[in-house]
C-alpha cells in the first residue's frame, strides 16, 4: 500500500464509504492518516465486569461464548446479541444493524472489548463495543475521538485507521539532522502514536513532532515565498529624490528617531532593483501616515504613479486632506477614489489615472475595480492592512508590474513572532511616539457612575476639548440591553449636553453624511461625537481629549486600544473611560489590562492569549494555513525553532533553483492539505 494511493483501494472501503470520506476531504490514504483525533478518552480497564457501574465506559478482556438469536428491536433495528464471559460473569455485547459483526468472533477465543456498560434487570451488556487490537495497558487507555462529519462514525475510523497502520510503513520525510537535533520520534512512530497512543507521554511526543512538522512546513513556505518574491521579479530601482529634503523641511514637526529610521529602511528598499514587500507596524498615534507620504513622495518624484489604500472612507478622506497639505507646492496631482463618488466623477478619475495625470490616488475598496488602470504604477501603500484580506491586496498588486508594496498596521503581533508570521514581509517598527504625548489616563467605571463621567466630559468641553462616545450597536437590541447610538444621542442631548453640539455617526449612514459630520468634528463645530466603531481606525482629531466607551466588555482588547488611540493625539492630557456593567472576573481582568498598559504590543499579546489567533489575523484562520495541530501563539517556542531549522535548510540549498526547492517542499509535506502555493 502506498500512502498516496486512493482511499478506495483500502480493503473494506467500498464505493459508498469512499464517497463519504471524500466528502470529508479524505481522498488518499495519507489524508486519512492525517485525520487526527480531536481528543482522547481515558477509559478504565476492568478485570472484572461486576465492578463496573451502569453507564461507565470500560475496556475488558473476555472470551466469546456464543451468538444469541438475532431479532428486531423496538426501533426496527436488527439487534445482534453475543454472549461473552470475563471468566466469572456472563455478559452480552449488543450491536445494532451490524449483523455481520458476529463473523468477527470465534467461539472460545479471547478478545478485548471497549464499550459502555448497561445494566438492565440484572443483565450486564456492552452497547456497540469496539474490538481493541493489540495489547491493553492496565493504567491508561487513551481512545481517540475523531472529529465527526457527515456520517463518519468514531469506531469505524478507529478500526480503519488501525487496519491501515498495520499494513503500512511511513517513510521519514524530514532531514535527518532536524530529527536528531530535536530528538523527534520518526514520522512513522508519530503518526502511529497520535492515532493509538499507549500512554500520555507517547502521545505528547507524537504531537510535538507533528506540530513541529506543520510549523516547519509553514515556515518553509513563508521563507520560500519571500525568496520567490525577491528573486523571481525584477523591481523598479527608484532614485532618491533631491526634493525629499524640501519636503522634510516643510513638516510642522521633527520626525521621531523611529520614523526617520523606518523611512530610511523604506528608501533603501525603493532603491533596490527588487520589489519592496515591507510591513510597517507602529502603535496608534506613532505617525505612520507621514512615513507613508514621504515614501510615496520619492516614488512620485521618480515619475511613477502611487496608491494609498485605506479601509474606510473617513480614513481615505483624512489621508487625502493630509496629502494635499503636505504635497502643496510640489506639483503633485492627488485624487480620491471612493465608493461614494458619483459615477461621473469616478469615470473622470479613472480616465485621468489611465492617462497618467494622477500621481497619488487615495481610496478604498473602489480601487479594486477592474477598470481602475494605471499608466505607470510604482508603489502601493495599504493602511491598516489587517482590515484587508491577502486576496484583496493582491488584486491591487496585479495592477502594476513588480511594484513596491508597503503595508501598515497598528495591530502588532508579539515581537518574537513577527518574523515567523509575517515572514513573507520585511518588518519596520515605529516604536516611539512623537514627543509631548501624554499617556492617556484610562479608567473603568460601572453604568451607575455615568453621571460623573459625563459631567467630567462636560468640563473638558468647557476647556475647549472635544469628546468621543462609542457604543457597539446601531439599533436597539433589547435583549442585549446595549445602548444604541440613537438612544444615547437623545439621552446625552437631553441630560448632559443641553448646550453642546452632539452628533452621531454610524456605519449605516450614507458616506456623504459621514464625511460631513467628520469634517465638522475636525473643525471643532461638534463637541460630542457619538459613534459606532466606524471611528476605530486611523481617525485623527488632536483636539479630542475624552473617549468614553459604553459597553466596553463587548470589544476586544486590541479594538479598545485602537479606540483609545483616537485621543491623546495632541498635546492635551487625554482620558479613556470604559463603561461597563462589570459582572464577571474575566471582564474585569480584561479591562484591568487596558488600565495597566498603553503599549499596543503588550495589549496585543494579552488579546492573543484571550481570543486566540484566528480572530486577530482574520485571514490567517486556524487550519487555513495548514496548521491543524499547532497554534502560532501556544506553540510559539516550536515555531521559532521550526523557523530556524527551515532557514538552515534553505541555506543549505542556496544555489538550487526554485523547482528543486519545490521538490524538497513536496517531500517535506505530507499532503496538499499541508501546503500549497496559491
Ligand atoms: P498613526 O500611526 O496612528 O496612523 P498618524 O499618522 O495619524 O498616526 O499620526 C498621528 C498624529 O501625530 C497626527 O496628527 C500627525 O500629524 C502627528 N505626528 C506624526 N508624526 C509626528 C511627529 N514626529 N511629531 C509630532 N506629531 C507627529
Ligand atoms: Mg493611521
Amino acid at each position: 500500500m502506498d500512502v498516496y494511493s486512493d482511499i478506495g483501494n483500502v480493503k473494506g472501503i467500498g464505493p459508498k464509504m469512499k464517497e463519504l470520506l471524500n466528502c470529508c476531504g479524505i481522498f488518499s490514504i495519507i489524508d486519512l492518516l492525517l485525520y487526527f483525533p480531536r481528543d482522547y478518552e481515558n477509559i478504565s480497564y476492568r478485570n472484572n465486569i461486576k465492578m463496573a457501574t451502569d453507564g461507565e465506559k470500560i475496556i475488558i478482556n473476555c472470551r466469546f461464548l456464543k451468538s444469541e438469536e438475532q431479532f428486531r428491536g423496538k426501533s426496527g433495528k436488527i439487534v445482534t446479541k453475543l454472549m461473552f464471559t470475563d471468566g466469572e460473569t456472563i455478559f452480552y455485547g449488543t450491536w445494532f444493524n451490524m449483523p455481520f459483526i458476529k463473523n468477527s468472533f470465534i467461539r472460545d477465543k479471547d478478545y478485548t472489548l471497549m464499550g459502555k456498560i448497561k445494566i438492565l434487570r440484572g443483565e450486564l451488556s456492552l452497547n456497540s463495543p469496539i474490538i481493541i487490537q493489540g495489547e491493553v495497558k492496565k493504567e491508561e487507555n487513551l481512545i481517540p475521538i475523531y472529529p465527526l462529519k457527515e456520517n463518519l462514525k468514531n469506531p469505524y475510523l478507529i478500526k480503519t485507521i488501525n487496519y491501515i497502520l498495520s499494513q503500512i510503513k511511513i517513510d521519514e520525510n524530514m532531514p535527518k539532522w532536524v530529527v536528531e537535533n530535536n530528538n523527534f520520534v520518526s514520522l512513522d512512530k508519530a503518526i502511529r502514536n497520535i492515532h493509538s497512543p499507549k500512554n500520555l507521554s507517547e502521545l505528547n511526543e507524537a504531537k510535538r513532532r507533528l506540530k513541529f512538522q506543520e510549523l516547519f512546513s509553514y515556515s518553509l513556505k513563508i521563507l520560500m515565498l519571500k525568496k520567490h518574491l525577491n528573486e523571481g521579479a525584477k523591481g523598479i530601482a527608484f532614485k532618491i529624490s533631491k526634493e525629499l529634503v524640501n519636503l522634510k523641511e516643510k513638516l510642522p514637526y521633527d520626525l521621531t528617531a523611529a520614523q526617520s529610521r523606518v523611512i530610511r529602511e523604506i528608501l533603501i528598499d525603493e532603491k533596490k532593483p527588487i520589489p519592496m514587500n515591507r510591513l510597517v507596524q507602529g502603535d496608534v498615534g506613532s505617525g505612520k501616515t507621514v512615513v507613508a507620504l514621504i515614501a510615496l513622495f520619492n516614488v512620485i518624484k521618480n515619475g511613477f504613479q502611487t496608491v494609498l489604500l485605506a479601509p474606510t472612507e473617513i480614513l481615505a478622506n483624512q489621508h487625502y486632506a493630509e496629502a494635499l497639505k503636505l504635497y502643496e507646492g510640489f506639483d503633485i496631482n492627488i485624487e480620491l477614489l471612493t465608493g461614494s463618488l458619483t459615477n461621473k466623477k469616478k469615470l473622470e478619475v479613472k480616465e485621468k489615472l489611465l492617462k497618467g495625470e494622477i500621481q497619488l490616488i487615495i481610496g478604498t475598496h473602489a480601487l479594486f475595480e477592474e477598470n481602475v488602470v494605471f499608466e505607470k504604477l510604482g508603489m502601493i501603500v495599504t493602511d491598516e492592512q489587517h482590515r484587508f484580506g491577502v486576496k484583496e491586496r493582491s488584486r491591487l498588486f496585479n495592477k502594476g508590474e513588480n511594484v513596491d508594496v508597503l503595508v501598515m498596521t497598528a495591530t502588532p503581533i508579539p515581537r518574537t513572532l513577527g518574523l515567523c508570521v509575517y515572514g513573507d514581509l520585511d518588518i519596520s517598527t515605529i516604536d516611539e511616539l512623537p514627543k509631548g504625548r501624554k499617556k492617556v489616563e484610562t479608567y473603568y467605571i460601572q453604568q451607575r457612575a455615568k453621571d460623573k463621567v459625563y459631567n467630567f466630559a462636560l468640563d473638558e468641553i468647557k476647556k475647549g476639548r472635544q469628546v468621543y462616545v462609542v457604543c457597539p450597536l446601531v439599533e436597539e437590541n433589547e435583549k442585549l440591553e446595549l445602548n444604541s447610538v440613537e438612544k444615547l444621542v437623545e439621552q446625552l442631548r437631553n441630560i448632559y449636553f443641553k448646550n453642546e453640539k452632539v452628533e452621531m455617526i454610524h456605519g449605516k449612514m450614507p458616506p456623504k453624511n459621514k464625511d460631513e459630520i467628520m469634517k465638522n468634528f475636525k473643525n471643532g463645530e461638534i463637541d460630542v461625537l457619538v459613534s459606532t466603531t466606524v471611528i476605530e481606525v486611523g481617525v485623527n482629531v488632536p483636539n479630542a481629549s475624552v473617549m468614553i466607551i459604553e459597553n466596553a466588555e463587548r470589544f476586544g482588547l486590541s479594538q479598545l486600544h485602537q479606540l483609545r488611540g483616537r485621543v491623546g493625539r495632541g498635546n492635551y492630557q487625554s482620558y479613556c473611560i470604559l463603561v461597563s456593567e462589570i459582572k464577571s472576573n474575566k471582564v474585569k481582568n480584561r479591562l484591568e489590562i487596558m488600565k495597566r498598559s498603553n503599549d499596543g504590543f503588550y495589549i496585543a499579546e494579552e488579546d492573543l492569549k484571550i481570543r486566540g489567533t484566528g480572530e486577530i489575523f482574520g485571514y490567517r484562520q486556524h487550519g487555513d494555513n495548514g496548521l491543524i495541530l499547532s497554534d502560532i501563539i501556544e506553540d510559539a517556542h516550536l515555531l521559532i525553532e521550526a523557523n530556524k531549522e527551515a532557514k538552515l535548510l534553505l541555506k543549505s540549498n542556496e544555489e538550487n533553483d526554485i523547482r528543486l526547492k519545490n521538490d524538497i517542499l513536496k517531500k517535506l509535506t505530507l499532503s496538499s492539505k499541508y501546503i500549497c502555493f496559491n
